[in-house]
């Protein structure tokens, strides 16, 4: 019996100490998955708030030994949340992939990229970055390319640096002289432009073209205060001597009114006089008597009228003066606005001149085109417009230099000049282009006078460097017709002159 109860007892006991071992593993297991649910929480946290929750729900519910049964939802639930997150972040991945790779290549389409770094990338976009699926992988290839990034931008940089010493936009630098010989200034002005042209010439790299261009600024500047200050000096000469005439007119008045006054106390004097000589005169009972008053009256009187007539002098006198005074500030006046009237007019006229050519330029031009137009629409007289282009111009300057280019564009102007009737108008339109407008002139009459126009030019015996040279010249006609705008018959003419260079210069075309 004994024995039985201790058997009894001896399993109880190993019983208990199993249940005790299950429990002690069960805990450790727990502790487990706690401590992995919270190390997986601390992972995801912040990448999704329902995930972070829903994962600090589970770790208490594991500390707090909630049947397994219970955790299976819950479970699956969290595995459901992660998967979704596990294809957000793919989608990601995938567009960071793209836009890395579109950034690599924008960077292969730079420019002076050196050639190892140039390898270097093709590499990276081709190979090494097409193999990679997983973001911490690709970090050390992003890190090799922004080093790619920070080599060319480096070569950038010095390229920027020493473009300062490149040459510069030959186009800029050539409208840059275009506008200063555009300008009109007084002759040292003019003179101080040229200096910097001629700088600009030698040199046109991009520093002296700024400081051509600040120093031309400056001299426009100085040139317009100046003008204004020699307009606002004309302005207060002007106010001066009108001031002065109205002061000499304003005393000449005064005078003669004052001088008024003596002259009716003289006359009045000189009245009473008479009349008491003439009650005096009937009065005197001898002859004597009557000759002594007589006598005594006229004496008097000689004398009022002395003064009378020193005062009437003396009032002849003033205004005379005056007079002259008053005339001498009106023709000092008339000299002034003279001379200011012929300075305004020589301003116009040379800013409608064109400097190198002296033909008219194209503002003038404009002026007239637009002059003709009006009067064509007023009485519709025939007006023929014709554009004129020198042909090969560029191998002039190309072969013989710029100044040779200049020589060459002045005698042409020259020759067509002289070679127009005097009703007709020529201008330099720009660069080697004329235009010339045939006032009363139909299209079909143009042709003779253009034609011998075109032989006059070519017949010009030009010799650069012991080369004899022929120029020969391209123009293109057309007539106004009704409706027109003015661009409308500009563009048919200068249709016509595309035509005349396409069918191989040297010619005329019409347009009709
Ligand atoms: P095309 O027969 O087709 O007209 O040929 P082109 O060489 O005359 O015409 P293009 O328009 O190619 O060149 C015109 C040249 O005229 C280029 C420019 O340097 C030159 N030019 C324009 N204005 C002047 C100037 O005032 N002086 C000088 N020397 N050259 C000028
Ligand atoms: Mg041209
Ligand atoms: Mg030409």
């Amino acid at each position: 019996m004994q024995d039985n109860s201790n058997v009894t007892n001896q399993k109880l006991k190993q019983a208990i100490e199993a249940r005790i071992a299950i429990e002690d593993a069960r805990k450790f297991q727990v502790d487990k998955l706690s401590q992995l649910a919270a190390k997986l929480s601390l992972c995801s946290k912040g990448i999704d708030i329902q995930l972070d929750n829903k994962l600090a729900k589970f770790r208490t519910a594991l500390t707090k030994g909630i049947d397994f049964e219970l955790l299976i939802p819950m479970i699956d639930n969290i595995m459901h949340m992660l998967q979704s997150q596990e294809k957000i972040q793919l989608s990601q991945q995938q567009a960071l992939f793209s836009s890395v790779q579109n950034a690599g290549k924008q960077l292969q389409k730079t420019k002076k990229m050196p050639e190892e770094t140039r390898r270097v990338l093709r590499n990276l976009l081709d190979h090494e970055l097409a193999n990679v699926h997983s973001t911490p992988a690709y970090i050390p290839l992003l890190d090799k390319l922004v080093n790619i990034y920070h080599e060319v931008l480096k070569v950038k940089l010095e390229i920027i640096s020493e473009s300062k010493n490149e040459t510069a936009n030959p186009a800029l630098a050539k409208k840059l002289l275009q506008l200063s010989n555009e300008l009109k200034l007084e002759d040292n002005a003019a003179k101080q432009i040229i200096d910097i042209q001629n700088d600009l010439a030698e040199n046109d790299s991009l520093d002296s073209l700024l400081n051509s261009a600040i120093a031309i600024i400056q001299i426009v500047v100085k040139n317009i205060s100046k003008e204004r200050q020699s307009a606002q000096n004309f302005l207060v000469s002007l106010n001066q001597t009108i001031e002065e005439l109205h002061v000499s007119i304003v005393s000449t008045r005064t005078h003669s009114e004052s001088m008024n006054q003596e002259f009716k106390d003289l006359n009045s004097k000189i009245e009473s006089k008479i009349k008491n000589l003439n009650i005096q005169t009937q009065k005197a009972t001898s002859i004597s008597a009557l000759k002594e008053i007589v006598d005594n009256e006229l004496k008097s009187l000689s004398q009022d009228f002395l003064a009378k007539e020193k005062l009437e002098q003396a009032e002849r006198d003033t205004l005379i003066d005056s007079f002259k005074n008053i005339n001498e500030h009106i023709s000092n006046l008339e000299s002034k606005l003279t001379k200011y009237k012929k300075r305004l007019n020589e301003q116009r006229s040379q800013s409608l001149i064109d400097s190198l050519t002296k033909l008219p330029n194209r503002a003038a031009f404009d002026e007239r085109y637009n002059h003709e137009i009006h009067l064509y629409n007023m009485e519709a007289s025939d007006l023929t417009l014709v554009v004129i282009d020198v042909d090969h111009f560029k191998s002039i300057n190309d072969r013989f230099g710029h100044s040779a280019g200049d020589i060459t564009l002045q005698v042409i102007s020259k020759a067509l000049q002289k070679s127009i009737r005097k009703s007709d108008f020529i201008a330099r339109y720009g660069g080697e282009e004329f235009v010339l407008l045939m006032p009363g002139t139909p299209l079909e009459f143009a042709s003779i006078p253009l034609e011998k126009l075109r032989k006059t030019i070519k017949a010009i015996p030009f010799k650069f460097k012991d080369t004899q040279i022929q120029i020969t010249i391209s123009l293109g006609a057309t007539q106004l017709k009704s409706g027109d705008t003015q661009l409308d018959a500009f563009n048919r003419a200068d249709d016509a002159l595309y035509t005349a260079k396409n069918s191989g210069r040297d010619r005329l075309c019409l347009s009709k």
